[in-house]
């Protein structure tokens, strides 16, 4: 109860020093200015608009800053007017605000419910929000409900959210009066050299917290606790062992049951559960995680999908190269791939048996003052067993000379890393000879495998693994035929994306930031290829955004985002310019004025990786693929054993007319075998009796549609050739998934 007046009393808002006629100039987004007390806030801005939007405003944007509908418009008074924007609904920052007052909401109810509760943090997430928690009661399941009712009713209540500053002597001490241990140590370590500290109080629940909020809990029309999972304190493991809670929330009750539809339709077509059922691949411990094993169903989409891709380009002027899978480990030093990205790779392979010693010796050197000349004299000890013979390292020399001599002796003996990126090997092969214009553009393809070490918690199936093929491109050009190259390379994406029957996409062109100047390459060749990518997507039709300063140090790119057929978004094809890779490997070509120039260098991968790629496929089609991809595209039924003959005949047809075809040859009755095959996701069953025997033809069925009737093989071996050459595409999906409202993704408003 102390705490409780002592919160009232420190979250009264000082009275302002109000004269009445101070006014404050605010700009609204149609442009108009309009003139407000300086006690003003974006709730009462709406309210002289309409009391219609008042209700609506859900918070605010001030110069792309989001903040509390209810907070005061004065402290942005540094440049008049005030730029203003008033957040409802249909804006996307507005539901980040939302499921962070949520998450306040669902901490509040569970430590109406269980004792001893420390907070930790609670932000915002893609799709929803968590909050970490320290607790002795452990949640499970069959708690969700208890809360969720807990939540519903403090919701009823539509209390406001009420923020107030402290300095940091008064945080500490009103975290300490409330028990949360964890604010505390925050305050006194990550938070050392805030002044003041922000706090939004709820009733009886106060979070130390930067928000911004909705004005109250009111707002939460829609809400739900989806999981319980463990987690440590700032994510360090040897911390305390948290327990985060997962919910999302929504403006609307519609917009929830989509959301909760999409996650259980997805659940369904999991590819990770589908490829191992469907026999398409699989991970194994022996092998390794993140290593995928390609079954050969799954083996075959990935060769369809190449011979299709390979068959495109080649029509398209590309040439194929083949490169290792491993480079040495100056190659990438030059490329700049090593030692930067050092953490994200698998480590070098050393040829000479002191060499991972000398390397790290090198490393704990360079980044590692602390060690002493006791270690040093057992590292020089291990080396020389190990058979280091370096005369140049001495004991008695500085560091630099020290390291100096060990990177010496790293360059003369072999070290190779497994090969992160296919684009050094390919500079390599556009420099192999001389080039001129002639010569360009170069493109050179493969579809190259590379490996990267990712962290085993951030493995998913076969969309993150640790060994991928890329279906990779280089393209070698002039800057003036950048504008010619990128459009080819939008329209083979789009071909390609379309012929997979993803047709619902974006296109994201990521620009420099004008004001930094982090980027290599010229001012002219910039502006020309940033110019040009602008033009040919707009001259495309394509839906396309705009993103400044999301370029790559060394180019603008363009990124294609897809949608699913249940909504999702992936990141599949991206192409981008590169200024910087020619000029690490000083690539030439001697122009038409017999000068030599600097060709520009375009990657490129319209699907992004086989292993991805497919994968997300999986999950499009439910592991039912389309004639044109399925694995297995017909099985032949017989009636009884009596037909068999006839059955391996047709298997014999259809195999030499290209189809992918087995027969189910057991003594099972035919509607057993149909069974299994439409479980298989096989898209024909031809089913086979004395009577089609007799006059050579087929029942034909259709995993979709059923039965499609008695017809000659003829006909049945030119519909199905039509609908593989045609590539068309059955159906993805039983129900239309609406467009789940934007939402940014994962924010923090914690400290
Ligand atoms: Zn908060
Ligand atoms: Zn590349």
């Amino acid at each position: 109860m102390e705490t409780q007046r002592k919160v009232r009393r420190l979250s009264r808002r000082a009275p302002l020093l109000n004269d009445g006629f101070n006014m404050l100039d605010i700009q609204l987004p149609d442009g108009t200015v309009v003139s407000h007390p300086d006690d003003a806030t974006p709730l009462s801005i709406a309210n002289s608009i309409g009391s219609r939007l008042a209700k609506a405003v859900v918070a605010a944007q001030v110069a792309g800053k989001v903040i509390d509908a209810t907070g005061l418009l004065k402290p942005f008074d540094n440049g008049s007017p005030i730029p203003l924007k008033l957040l409802t609904e249909k804006d996307p920052e507005a539901l980040d605000v939302l499921r962070h007052s949520s998450a306040h909401i669902m901490a509040r109810a569970v430590m109406r419910l269980y004792p001893e509760v420390s907070l930790a943090f609670g932000p915002t997430i893609s799709n929803g929000f968590y909050y970490d928690f320290l607790m002795p009661h452990k949640l499970t399941e069959e708690d969700f409900a208890k809360i969720e009712q807990e939540m519903a009713a403090i919701i009823a209540k539509s209390e406001p959210f009420e923020q107030f500053s402290l300095n940091r002597q008064d945080a500490v001490s009103l975290c300490k009066d409330m028990n949360q241990g964890l604010k505390v140590e925050h305050i006194e370590t990550g938070l050392a050299s805030h002044p003041e500290l922000g706090f939004y109080r709820q009733g009886e629940f106060v979070d130390l917290c930067r928000g911004p909020h909705i004005p109250d809990a009111g707002r939460v029309k829609a809400f739900k606790i989806m999981s319980v999972a463990g987690s440590h304190w700032k994510g360090n493991m040897s911390g305390p062992q948290l327990q985060r809670l997962y919910g999302t929330a929504w403006f609307d009750k519609k917009d929830l049951q989509n959301h909760l539809d999409q996650l259980e339709e997805a659940k369904r077509r999991d590819h990770r559960v589908l490829g191992k059922k469907l026999g398409l691949y699989q991970i194994t411990p022996d092998v390794g995680q993140g290593m995928c094993l390609w079954m050969p169903k799954g083996a075959r989409i990935r060769g369809l999908l190449e011979d299709f891709l390979r068959r495109e380009m080649l029509k398209r002027g590309y040439e194929p190269v083949y490169s290792p899978h491993l480079g040495r480990v100056e190659l990438y030093e030059t490329s700049g791939h090593f030692p930067y990205y050092r953490d994200s790779q698998f480590p070098p392979l050393f040829v000479h048996d002191a060499g991972a010693l000398v390397d790290a010796w090198a490393r704990r050197l360079s980044e590692d003052e602390s060690f002493g000349a006791q270690q040093e004299t057992m590292f020089l000890q291990a080396a020389e067993v190990l058979g280091f013979d370096s005369a140049s390292y001495s004991k008695a020399e500085g560091k630099q000379a020290k390291l100096d001599a060990l990177n010496d002796w790293q360059r003369n003996h072999e070290r190779f890393l497994v090969k992160p990126m296919n684009c050094p090997h390919h500079a390599q092969i556009f420099k192999a000879q001389p080039r001129s214009y002639r010569d360009l553009p170069l493109r050179l393809f493969e579809f190259g495998t590379v490996y990267r070490y990712e962290q085993t918690g951030e493995l998913n199936g076969m969309l993150r693994v640790r060994g991928l093929t890329q279906d990779d491109a280089h393209i070698f050009c002039t800057a003036d035929q950048v504008e010619q190259e990128f459009r080819n390379t939008i329209e083979l994406t789009r071909f390609v994306l379309e012929s997979v029957g993803l047709q619902d996409y974006r296109v994201q062109l990521s620009l420099r930031d004008p004001k930094s100047d982090k980027y290599v390459g010229s001012e002219e060749n910039w502006q020309k290829a940033e110019a040009s990518l602008r033009k040919v997507l707009e001259e495309s039709g394509l839906n396309f955004t705009t993103a400044e300063g999301e370029a790559a140090f060394y180019g603008p790119k363009a990124d294609f985002m897809v949608r699913d057929c249940i909504g999702r978004h992936w990141q599949l094809g991206t192409v981008q310019l590169d200024y910087n890779l020619p000029e690490r490997f000083e690539l030439e070509y001697a122009g038409g004025d017999n000068k030599s120039h600097r060709p520009v260098m375009i990657h490129r991968a319209p699907f992004g990786s086989m292993e991805r790629f497919v994968g997300m496929l999986i999950e499009h089609f439910a592991g039912a693929f389309p004639m044109w991809l399925a694995p297995e595209q017909i099985r032949i039924c017989p009636l009884s054993e009596k037909t068999n003959d006839y059955a391996v005949e047709l298997e014999k047809v259809f195999t030499e007319a290209g189809f992918r075809v087995t027969t189910d040859l057991r003594g099972a009755k035919v509607q057993a075998k149909i069974r299994d095959a439409q479980l298989d996701l096989i898209p024909y069953m031809a089913v086979i009796g004395p009577k089609e025997a007799e006059t050579r033809s087929i029942a034909l069925r259709d995993r979709i549609a059923g039965e499609l009737g008695t017809k000659p093989l003829d006909e049945v071996i030119g519909l199905l050739t039509e609908e593989v050459n045609s590539r068309r595409i059955r159906q993805v999906a039983d129900k239309k998934f609406a467009e789940p409202p934007p939402a940014t993704e994962a924010s923090s408003h914690e400290y």
